[in-house]
């Protein structure tokens, strides 16, 4: 039976570091601030920005909301990025997605000033993180990374397999892996014989947003399985992208969900916050 990581135990230990870290800042006159934004009524998005406020609060960073109409015009969301990014007061800026169609979000993403780019996906950041430089990595990304590294499970010369190519997700998840020496292999839609790939994986990662896509006959004896998947299965429940029940017998380390990496994306985003509040020290 595989060793169970426990991402929700895993996010509040870091939670309570960071707490003690935000303490400190305050001591020297820095009040850590996230600012969210937030378009339309998405119902998901609404539960992530409370999560996410409920976070801040824990830990002592302010947190402001700005709700936007759904018809919201390109250049009023532009404005009001450039509006926060001269706010002195607010560290990080968060654009929640999904937004509205008419709005371009990578035209968005672009606009935030990489500095505060807590999300980790202006240009800036990716490239850095390609480069290995010091940056804001994508919190999900950096959350998988951080489970590994606390469950001291070596990377170094391993076979990784990512499924799943996002630019959220699956491509900086590959790269991190990259940064620490795993031999990588991304598996996307258009993969085939999938299987015959994820066989050969020392650490299997699925990303690929199918409820129960990997089963046990997919993994290797002895593999670390994470699941970033989020999915509702037909009675409302989360599941990931991983059947758990017969992939904790074969594997070595797995994480669940819910309970896993989900929290820890929240924790890395609060991580990001104070990271971008302590580098005002040096700016
Ligand atoms: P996405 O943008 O929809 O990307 C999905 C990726 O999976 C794409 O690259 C797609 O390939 C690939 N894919 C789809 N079907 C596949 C198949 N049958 N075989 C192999 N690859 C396949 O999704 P995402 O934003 O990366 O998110 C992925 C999952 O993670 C979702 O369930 C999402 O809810 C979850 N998520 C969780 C967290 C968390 O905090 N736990 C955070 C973010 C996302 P193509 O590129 O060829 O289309």
């Amino acid at each position: 039976m595989a060793t169970i990581i426990n991402g929700k135990e895993l996010a509040k230990k870091i939670r309570m570091q960071l707490k003690d870290e935000v303490d400190i800042l305050k001591q020297k006159g820095i009040q850590p601030k996230l600012a969210v934004i937030m378009i339309g009524n998405d119902k998901a998005s609404e539960v992530y920005v409370r999560n996410k406020s409920k976070a801040c609060n824990e830990i002592g960073i302010n947190f402001e909301e700005f709700l936007l109409p759904e018809q919201t015009k390109r250049e009023e969301l532009l404005s009001l990025i450039t509006k926060l990014n001269n706010r002195d007061d607010i560290h990080g800026i968060l654009l929640q997605s999904p937004i509205p169609k008419h709005l371009d979000i990578r035209e968005a993403f672009n606009t935030i000033d990489y500095r505060k780019d807590v999300d980790g996906f202006h240009p800036i950041n990716v490239g850095k993180l390609a480069i290995g430089e010091e940056c804001f990595v994508s919190c999900t990304p950096a959350g998988v990374m951080k489970m590994l590294e606390e469950y001291q499970i070596d990377t170094q010369g391993k076979q990784a397999v990512v499924i799943g190519r996002s630019n959220i997700v699956g491509k900086p998840l590959a790269q991190c892996l990259l940064n620490k020496n795993a031999t990588i292999t991304i598996c996307h839609s258009k993969t085939q014989e999938i299987e015959e790939v994820t066989k050969k994986a020392d650490i299997l990662i699925a990303a690929l947003g199918k409820p129960k896509f990997i089963t046990a006959d997919m993994v290797k004896e002895g593999a670390v399985v994470i699941d970033v998947g989020i999915n509702r299965n037909e009675e409302g429940k989360l599941v990931g992208d991983v059947d758990f029940e017969s992939v904790e017998k074969v594997a070595s380390y797995i994480t669940p969900v819910p309970g896993g990496v989900g929290p820890m994306t929240v924790a890395m985003l609060m991580s990001n916050v104070v990271t971008a509040a302590k580098n005002t020290m040096n700016s």
